[in-house]
C-alpha cells in the first residue's frame, strides 16, 4: 500500500533502538525524511546510517530529549517537521511507598511533559501547512494498570488526557494526533524489565520470558517492525480520519470487549 507520505518530514524521538527505531524504519520506507534522536551517538549513528540505505535524508541529533536543552536542539535541527513521534525511555518499576516527589516529577517530565513540550513546538506549523501527524509512543498501562509501573501509569495518563483534548483541537487542521500503546514487545526494556523478573524469581532469562509470553494470547513478544507499521499507517494521508484515538498493540494482553 502506498502510503502517501513520500517526502515528508518525520522526527522520531528515542529512535536508536526498540519501538522508536521502527517507527523510524517504516517511515523510511515509506519515503519520509528522518530526523532521530538519542542520547548515546553511537547506536544512533549505525541507525541512522541503515536507515539512509532507504533513499531518504537522515539528521541524527544525540541529545536527552527529556531536558530543555535537548530538545531545542533537536528542534533546531529539525526544522519544520510533518510527522512527530514522541518517545523516551520508560520509567523503573518499583512499589508504590518507595516512590517519592522527585520520582514522579521525573516520570511526569519524560513521560508526559517532554511529548506536551514537542507537540507545542511544532503542532502551529502543522496547523499552518494544514497537514501534521503526532503519534505519541504510550503503553499498555493506560488502559490497564500494570501495579509495578506506578510512575508510567501516572505520567502517561496524564499525556492521554491531554491528547485526548488536543486532538480536537488540531483535528480542524488537518493534523491528527493519535496515541500507541505497545504491550510486551521484544526490545531492550522488555529485556530489563525481564531481568528483573529474572533476579526475583531465581529463574533463567528463557524462564521469564516464557512466563511472560504464556500470559498473552498471541503467546509471544510483538516486534518493533509490526509496531513501526503500525505507526506509519497512522501517520499515512489513509488515516486522516483517525483522531485522539489510543490503539493497543498489545497481542490481545489487554482484557477488554471494546
Ligand atoms: P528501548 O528498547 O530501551 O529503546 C529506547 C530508545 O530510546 C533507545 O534508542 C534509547 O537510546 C532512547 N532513549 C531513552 N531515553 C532517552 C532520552 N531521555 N532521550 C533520548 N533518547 C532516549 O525501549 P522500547 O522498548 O523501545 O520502549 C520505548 C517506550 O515504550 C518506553 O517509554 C517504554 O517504557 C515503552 N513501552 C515499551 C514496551 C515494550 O515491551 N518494549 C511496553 C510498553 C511500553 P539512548 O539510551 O542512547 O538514549
Amino acid at each position: 500500500m502506498d502510503l502517501g507520505i513520500k517526502g515528508k518530514r518525520a522526527l522520531v524521538c528515542a529512535s536508536s533502538k526498540g519501538l522508536g527505531r521502527g517507527c523510524a524504519q517504516a517511515l523510511a520506507q515509506a519515503g519520509c525524511d528522518l530526523v532521530l534522536n538519542a542520547r548515546g551517538s553511537d547506536a544512533l549513528e549505525a541507525t541512522a546510517e541503515a536507515m539512509r540505505a532507504c533513499g531518504v535524508t537522515v539528521t541524527a541529533v544525540a541529545a536527552d530529549i527529556t531536558t530543555a536543552e535537548g530538545r531545542a536542539r533537536v528542534l533546531n535541527a529539525a526544522g519544520p517537521v510533518d510527522i512527530l513521534v514522541t518517545n523516551a525511555g520508560g520509567p523503573p518499576p518499583g512499589m508504590w511507598h518507595d516512590w517519592t516527589e522527585a520520582d514522579f516529577l521525573k516520570a511526569i517530565g519524560a513521560n508526559m511533559l517532554t511529548p506536551i513540550a514537542l507537540m507545542t513546538a511544532l503542532l502551529p506549523g502543522m496547523i499552518a501547512r494544514k497537514w501534521g501527524r503526532v503519534i505519541n509512543i504510550t503503553s499498555q498501562s493506560v488502559k490497564a494498570p500494570i501495579a509495578q509501573l506506578g510512575l508510567s501509569n501516572a505520567a502517561r495518563t496524564g499525556l492521554t488526557g491531554y491528547v485526548a483534548g488536543t486532538a480536537r483541537q488540531v483535528a480542524p487542521f488537518g493534523v491528527t494526533i493519535n496515541n500507541l500503546l505497545p504491550g510486551i514487545h521484544d526490545t531492550d526494556r522488555a529485556h530489563a524489565l525481564d531481568s528483573g523478573v529474572m533476579a526475583k524469581q531465581g529463574i533463567t532469562m528463557d524462564a521469564a520470558r516464557a512466563l511472560r509470553a504464556a500470559t498473552i494470547p498471541a503467546r509471544r513478544y510483538g516486534t518493533a517492525a509490526e509496531f513501526g507499521a503500525a505507526c506509519a499507517f497512522l501517520c499515512s494521508q489513509h488515516a486522516r480520519y483517525i483522531v485522539g484515538q489510543n490503539r493497543l498493540l498489545d497481542g490481545g494482553d489487554t482484557n477488554g470487549t471494546i
